[in-house]
């Protein structure tokens, strides 16, 4: 007989984790599937959208004119949900919803990273902005076409209050979720260590004033000692899995201890209560330094600063086109002019681009420009 996520769950899942089976189903209600849980199914159908696989092509923080070391979208999620469930895992958690929220957490990420979300979101100013967060809803709800019976993917409940808590997390009426605020977390890990990483490589950083960062320093001298001396380079590779080891690390210990001596019987006496997934305080305060380094010194540094410019400059050009010839769109964002109006159907259309794509556009429609001979590729998201 099949073993149920059930009755794993009943053996595996701590008393405050979110069970599967108090799931509040889907929007266009279907059949149970008789050997995989719900929040399975949500993961598979997050990876096999055409959303999820386009985040390969996006770039993370560097683009690909600076070589293909660095992380894109996709290899960034991949190490999200890898931390997500290790700590998941940990905490007794519910793994599968976990799984299923990071895969999903970054799917609505336009082309150009944070430059190319600025760009869109100041096109949409007047008609309330863009984010990538809210617009991963837009995608699993509507524009994914992938099954005949219902638009989006018909994702569960709890995959799209997850998401929507990202969307709005100036403005919680509510406590997230324990998975949800673990996936928070490792994205927060993920992006502090791999950032280190990326921008040592590429040379936007040494990592001598990096260890001025207690956080770095700490992680460097217990690399130290377990390993004496090493290169440069096995030092940056030993220092990403070290961060990101004592930042886990710290989380599990914060947290367990609160989890353990509260004894919650249920999801909800921890979301009454509230429990917040977070680090030792010390660390929290260590991360933000950390942050604050690579905020001044690496997101704005000069090189990636005129990369920024070129990309928005492209992006306006190219959503300025399409607003005002929404005829030129392909049929899917056609189609959506009515709903949404030409603006946002242009800024749809090209926050679904991967980099590559964004570029050829450009180059097709706004240098050689060619009205009439229309070299619009159809992108929709079914394809
Ligand atoms: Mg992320």
């Amino acid at each position: 007989m099949l073993f149920s996520y059930d009755e794993r769950e009943k053996l595996l899942l701590a008393t405050y984790a979110f069970p599967s089976r108090q799931t509040r189903g889907r929007k266009y209600p279907e059949a149970d599937h008789p050997y995989r849980g719900p929040f399975q199914r949500d993961r598979d159908r997050i990876v096999h959208s055409a959303a999820f696989r386009r985040l390969s092509g996006k770039m993370q923080v560097f683009t690909g004119d600076m070589g293909d070391y660095h992380r894109t979208r996709l290899t960034h999620t991949m190490e999200v949900t890898s931390i997500a469930r290790t700590i998941g895992r940990a905490l007794r958690l519910n793994e599968d919803l976990i799984e299923a929220l990071a895969l999903m957490h970054d799917i609505g990420h336009p082309p150009y990273g944070h430059a190319g979300e600025d760009a869109l979101n100041e096109a949409l100013q007047p008609d309330g902005g863009f984010s990538h967060n809210a617009f991963a809803l837009t995608l699993v709800e509507e524009l994914e076409i992938r099954y005949r019976q219902f638009p989006g993917l018909n994702l569960s409940q709890e995959l799209l209050d997850g998401q929507r808590c990202r969307a709005h997390k100036n403005d919680r009426r509510q406590t997230p979720l324990l998975e949800v605020q673990v996936v928070d977390m490792a994205d927060s890990i993920a992006y502090d260590a791999h950032d280190i990483d990326d921008a040592v490589k590429l040379g936007l950083v040494t990592i001598e004033p990096l260890l001025q960062l207690e956080l770095v320093r700490e992680a460097a001298n217990r690399v130290q000692e377990r390993f004496g001396t090493l290169t440069d380079h096995e030092m940056r590779a030993a220092l990403v899995h070290q961060l990101i080891e004592l930042m886990v690390t710290s989380v599990l210990t914060h947290c367990q201890a609160e989890l353990d001596q509260a004894a919650w019987g249920s999801y909800q006496e921890a979301l009454a209560a509230p429990v917040t997934i977070l680090p030792e305080p010390e660390l929290r305060e260590q991360k933000r330094a950390l942050e604050q380094f690579l905020y001044g010194n690496v997101y704005r540094h000069p090189r990636l600063l005129s990369v920024r410019q070129k990309a928005q400059q492209q992006l306006r050009e190219m959503v300025a086109f399409w607003t005002a010839q929404p005829e030129r769109l392909p049929p899917q964002f056609r189609q959506r002019v009515a709903q949404t109006g030409p603006a946002r159907a242009a800024v749809e259309y090209v926050a679904g681009m991967t980099d590559r794509f964004c570029a050829q556009q450009y180059e097709a429609n706004l240098i050689d420009g060619a009205p009439g001979t229309d070299p619009i590729q159809s992108l929709t998201l079914g394809g």
